[in-house]
């Protein structure tokens, strides 16, 4: 049970900082959007499932590489990957409430900009995060398809991030790697400090 109480220690408060980001990202871009650009809409509901399925994948891809990096199993570098991963999505919050809205607010580099920056300040002994945080990004938004606006809100021009695709994989992946690398070494010097 301790080693359940500690994962969720690990996972839930940045994890719940970035839902709160996501969701005040996706308000915002909505009030500095015009209206020709609140074209986005939920995906069809019946292709949630497989694109559920990509995400949890593809936050698994994220994790293990991270893994890799640390040298070690870790859990809360998987929970953390997986949940930051699927957890972008929740950008198209208003479409589900049938409100028009911009495509996709946080998969934009401003969001990938303030969750670092928050993710930072916050957890200053865990600089891990914001590596974690962007390879997540960069793995999400890898798998999408369809148009976005990476450069919201200063400019709503919307086109397809597909011929992107291997380079931001391939980012997710270094980033994951250096992750893990990190916290790998935020360990080591834990323990020499406290052996
Ligand atoms: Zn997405």
């Amino acid at each position: 049970m301790e080693g359940l109480g500690r994962w969720l220690r690990d996972i839930v408060p940045p994890v719940a900082l970035i839902v709160a980001i996501d969701l005040v990202v996706t308000l915002v871009f909505f009030g500095l959007s015009a209206g020709p650009a609140r074209i986005g809409t939920l995906r069809p509901l019946g292709t949630i499932p497989a694109k559920a399925l990509e995400l949890v994948l593809v936050g698994a891809a994220v994790g293990a590489a991270a893994c890799v990096g640390a040298r070690r199993l870790d859990f809360s570098s998987i929970g953390l990957a997986m949940a930051f991963v699927a957890l972008l999505d929740i950008d198209h919050l208003p479409s589900f409430f049938g409100v028009d809205q911009p495509i996709r607010p946080a998969h934009s580099f401003a969001f990938l900009a303030v969750e670092c920056v928050a993710l930072g300040l916050t957890f200053r002994r865990r600089p891990e995060l914001v590596l974690l945080a962007v390879a997540s990004f960069f793995g999400h938004i890898a798998g999408d398809t369809g148009v976005f606006a990476l450069f919201a809100p200063f400019s709503f021009d919307y086109s397809s991030i597909d011929a992107y695709k291997v380079p931001f994989g391939v980012i997710a992946v270094l980033f994951a790697l250096a992750a893990g690398y990190l916290s790998r070494r935020a360990r080591i010097t834990t323990n020499l400090h406290n052996p």
